[in-house]
């Protein structure tokens, strides 16, 4: 194979791996890289925090604004994430307005405070699309692990956003 195409088959791979909207990459890459990331990570007794963010009452956004305008939203939470996520682990689009960010390196401030501050970070900025100032708030489920499998992870940090939905959105709940 030339290098020409070499290079369209990396490109052609990679755009599999990535969700069309935002960029990220998709669910299927995610389960398959942060399986084997996970066990690696027990191996080495090191510890990680698996994140599932969701955005409040989108629903609201596209019936105020309209379809388009919340996937301008959608993309720029994905983008802040990605800038204040990426370099330290894997950020992936879910599904629909739900994202799953698996992080290998703990920030020194710890986890915890980390998505407190990105919750903060998206409350108290404006997106601005076709002229308008849209706000919205996300709610996150964390899950902290040193010795737990990748499912244990991600069940945990479920139930743990739905308990921030429940206790009424636009905050973190942590577990272990
Ligand atoms: P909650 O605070 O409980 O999360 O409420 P919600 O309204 O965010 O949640 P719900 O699951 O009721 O609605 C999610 C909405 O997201 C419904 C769906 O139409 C919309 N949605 C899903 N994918 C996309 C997308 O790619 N673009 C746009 N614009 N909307 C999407
Ligand atoms: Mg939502
Ligand atoms: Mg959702």
């Amino acid at each position: 194979m030339n290098l020409f195409a070499q290079d369209l088959l990396a490109e052609i791979r990679d755009k599999a791996n990535r969700d069309y909207l935002t960029n990220l990459f998709n669910r299927r890459y995610f389960f398959q890289t942060a399986k084997a990331m996970c066990a690696e990570d027990v191996k080495a007794c090191r510890s990680l925090a698996v994140a599932m963010i969701d955005i409040d009452h989108f629903k609201r956004v596209n019936d105020t604004h309209g379809h388009e305008a919340g996937d301008e939203v959608i993309k720029s939470v994905a983008d802040r994430l990605e800038r204040t996520c990426g370099p330290l682990g894997l950020v992936a689009r879910f599904g629909g307005e739900e994202f799953c960010v698996l992080l290998r390196h703990l920030p020194a401030t710890g986890a915890p405070a980390f998505f407190e501050d990105f919750r903060d970070q998206v409350a108290n900025s404006t997106i601005r699309i076709a002229g308008r100032a849209i706000r919205v708030t996300v709610s996150i489920g964390v899950a902290l692990g040193v010795d737990d499998t990748l499912e244990e992870l991600l069940r945990e940090a479920d139930t743990m956003l739905y308990q921030a939905k429940n206790a009424g959105r636009d905050q973190v709940r942590v577990s272990g």
